[in-house]
């Protein structure tokens, strides 16, 4: 919890069309969620089912056509400092050097010298980049670069996290390691996440809740609990617990992410195009 709430984020009876007329596309539909206070929420599903879309209403970046989305019982309709985001692109300011970016959003909301000096020296200390506050980002790897952007934006306390494939751009080895890093902080500042990915061990070892959706018109198709116990760490992944998962998520997520390549791919099923599910299972086709 922080300082300014409690970060209770709700989502009811949602719907999402963009477009008119004929070009209509029903983008989300029926989508009721939650994220519990502190709770780390991942949303999965194949590509093109409102995933984005959804976390996009939440930040206060788009309008749902139905529904609501609230944070601590207050209508979502801007953007506003208790929501912090992080995409997959870096969106880092390449004029500033890393502590600057950090304290960016800091300068904006109106927070002195000293006070933006030392919470952005905290959050880079945190995150092991501390030695790297004078550097700017085009001298970093990406796997740094999306730890700049996680600390900038937990730099105004915010209540909640919306992180849509922050690791996406990544290599499988960087990932990994992020995946632990987003872990400790989370585990120390302990707000509320929602997080996209479309990689199930990721979603996995990372939440204490999964919802997945079906193909668009984006729904809840199932909603999973991660019972494995905290702090997470990178051999918990062996387990059969974990593993028991993997097989459960993946069975739901086949399904849709036949139904998204189209009619056709459901019908003959992948291996009628030459094609099998591989040692990743269905990750590797959506
Ligand atoms: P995901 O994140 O799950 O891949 P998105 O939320 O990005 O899915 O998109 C859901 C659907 O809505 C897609 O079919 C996409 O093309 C469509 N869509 C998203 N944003 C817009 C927009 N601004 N205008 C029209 N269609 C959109």
């Amino acid at each position: 919890m922080t300082e300014h709430g409690s970060g209770l984020i709700e989502v009811r009876n949602m719907g999402v069309v963009f477009g008119e007329n004929d070009n209509q596309v029903v983008a989300v539909k029926d989508v009721d969620l939650n994220v519990q206070p502190g709770e780390f929420v991942s949303l999965i599903g194949p590509s093109g089912c409102g995933k984005s879309t959804l976390l996009s209403i939440v930040a206060g970046f788009v309008k749902p056509s139905s529904g609501e989305a609230r944070l601590d019982n207050v209508p979502i309709t801007k953007p506003g400092a208790e929501r912090g985001v992080v995409f997959q692109q870096y969106s880092l300011f390449p004029w500033l050097t890393v502590r600057k970016n950090v304290e960016f959003g800091l300068k904006m909301a109106g927070a002195d010298a000293d006070k933006r000096n030392i919470t952005a020296r905290e959050l880079l200390d945190l995150a092991g980049l501390l030695a790297f506050e004078n550097h700017y980002p085009d001298q970093l790897s990406g796997g740094m670069k999306q730890r700049i952007g996680i600390v900038r934006a937990l730099a105004t306390s915010p209540q909640v996290l919306l992180m849509d494939e922050p690791f996406g751009a990544l290599d499988t080895q960087t990932r990994v390691v992020m995946q632990e890093i987003l872990t400790n902080i989370w585990q120390q500042f302990r707000i509320s996440v929602l997080f996209i990915t479309h990689d199930i061990e990721e979603s996995i070892f990372l939440s204490d809740r999964i919802y997945v959706m079906t193909a668009r018109p984006g729904r809840i198709k199932a909603e999973i609990k991660v019972p494995l116990p905290r702090p997470r760490t990178a051999d918990m992944t062996d387990t059969p617990e974990f593993m028991q998962l993997v097989q459960e998520l993946k069975g739901l997520i086949r399904e849709e992410s036949l139904a998204a390549m189209g009619p056709e791919i459901k019908s003959r099923g992948l291996s009628g195009f030459g094609m099998e599910v591989g040692p990743k299972g269905v990750n590797q086709i959506f």
